[in-house]
């Protein structure tokens, strides 16, 4: 048995050499369950920890391709498939030139934990490839999307495996991906989500991860008699999460003064309100060009190769990628007045930041807590699928209130430190549960 979490994460990354991101998701669960497996041993005699952090199984493979020049393209694909103790591997697919084993690995660990907060019967996974859609044609993302999903059908399935969305992956991608594999398998099913609605979609997936993580906002600031109503947010990224956030804090009387993309910040302190969110949508997700443009159309400062966190706001909403907040950005926040972090992004804080806002003990919705609307709802299309019915847009988004309602009381029960919440400690310790619960009752597996 492990003395210390040190002498456990050194067995953990002499295995898994050259995944700092994987090693930093490891290191923070563990942190979280020190403690707690202390005064439960029998998860440590039974060595829960390190069949945890083992993926089940990882998928690898070649991806070649056709560019709109004829030429031969390669890049390489990948399906982690982390745990299914609790359900089918579930988890997006993440198209981007930054992806490698230990991003996936890092995402698929994550995974795990957020989809048992849920409540919903999904196991974790992750998947995607190097391939990078910006910038690409449509012609040349379907030829991609189809030599991809020529291998990953032989792993997924509705009861086996259902991935979904991520970066670079959105309702296009997921259209020529699902194509692909009808043709293939000779199947309509529900092997994907985020589908469009036409052909087994569920109303509220698009939405489903920037509104999970207002909602999760709302739940905090309500534990302290606060609310999002009339709150300054900053929030990065324009993408899926980013769009749709922006879009429930204006629904909830907040004002977003920030979006960013790989390139830099757009500033806007008179809000982008309603209409500015529509050039937005029509921006992002048609002409797929950059934020920068917003400052043509509107009057706002472009903050070049910088993210937003020197923005003056109450909350910041980290919604573009892993590591995009470090301690001195953390520190600015906290200087400006913000009171609240909900993360939409997967592990967009890094390690000294989260110290940063735990020590000045301000209110730190991790992502795994505060994004998992995004998988929640897409747990809802597959039971949607299977019972051949849609529900309404308003019963999808009272019972993806309802998750985050219920993920966000788990976090209390078990991150309670006084008068604080930790709910990075209590999302880690309460996802954690179901899943090892689950594993000792299967056995050695
Ligand atoms: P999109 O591809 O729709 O948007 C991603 C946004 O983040 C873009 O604005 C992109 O800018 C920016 N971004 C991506 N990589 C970087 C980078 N390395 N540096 C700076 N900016 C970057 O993705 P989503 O909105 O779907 O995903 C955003 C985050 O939310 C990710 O961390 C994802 O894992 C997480 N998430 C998504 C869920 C979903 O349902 N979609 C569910 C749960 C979590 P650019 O265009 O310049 O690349």
């Amino acid at each position: 048995m492990y003395k210390s979490v040190e002498e456990f994460m050194d067995m953990v990354a002499a295995k898994n050499p050259a995944q700092p991101e994987f090693l930093q998701a490891v290191r923070e669960v563990t942190e979280s369950l020190w403690d707690y497996l202390q005064d439960h041993p029998h998860y440590l005699h039974a060595n829960i920890l390190d069949r945890i952090v083992e993926p089940e199984r990882v998928i690898m493979f070649r991806v070649p391709w056709r560019n709109d020049r004829g030429e031969v393209m390669v890049n390489r694909g990948f399906r982690v498939e982390f745990n299914s103790a609790i359900g089918p591997y579930k988890g997006g697919l993440r198209f981007h030139s930054s992806v490698n084993l230990g991003i996936l690995k890092f995402l698929g660990f994550e995974q795990v934990f957020k989809n048992s907060l849920t409540t919903l019967p999904m196991g974790g996974g992750k998947g995607g490839s190097d391939f990078d859609p910006k910038g690409k044609s449509d012609n040349e993302v379907m030829s991609f999307c189809q030599s991809f999903m020529t291998e990953l059908q032989r792993h997924i399935g509705p009861n086996t495996d259902v991935p979904a969305g991520d970066i670079g992956v959105g309702g296009r991608e997921i259209g020529f991906l699902f194509g692909q594999y009808k043709r293939l398998r000779n199947e309509f099913t529900g092997v994907l989500t985020g589908k469009a609605l036409n052909w087994g979609g569920s109303l509220i997936r698009p939405e489903a991860t920037g509104y999970g993580t207002v909602y999760f906002a709302e739940e905090m600031l309500n534990v302290k008699g606060d609310s999002i109503k009339g709150k300054t947010v900053a929030i990065s990224g324009s993408g899926n999460v980013a769009q749709y956030a922006t879009e429930k804090v204006n629904h909830l009387g907040g004002k977003v003064v920030t979006l960013s993309d790989s390139s830099g910040t757009i500033y806007d302190p008179n809000g982008i309100d309603e209409e500015k969110l529509k050039f937005i949508f029509e921006l992002k997700n048609v002409k797929r060009g950059r934020i920068k443009d917003y400052t043509a159309k509107y009057d706002a400062e472009y903050w070049e190769g910088q993210r937003p966190w020197k923005a003056k706001c109450d909350v910041a909403m980290p919604c573009a990628t892993q590591n995009e907040v470090n301690k001195a950005e953390a520190e600015m926040l906290i200087a400006n007045g913000c009171i609240c972090v909900s993360e939409g992004a997967n592990m967009p804080s890094d390690p000294d930041a989260i110290e940063v806002y735990l020590n000045n003990r301000i209110l730190y919705g991790l992502g795994k807590a505060a994004n998992a609307g995004g998988v929640s709802v897409s747990g809802l299309e597959m039971s949607q699928n299977s019972m051949r019915l849609s529900w309404t847009r308003e019963e999808v988004d009272q019972k993806l209130k309802g998750i985050m309602k219920s993920i966000h009381s788990q976090c209390m029960k078990y991150g309670k430190e006084g008068d604080y919440v930790n709910y990075m400690k209590g999302a880690n310790i309460a996802g954690f549960i179901k899943v090892a619960d689950s594993m000792l009752d299967q056995g050695v597996v």
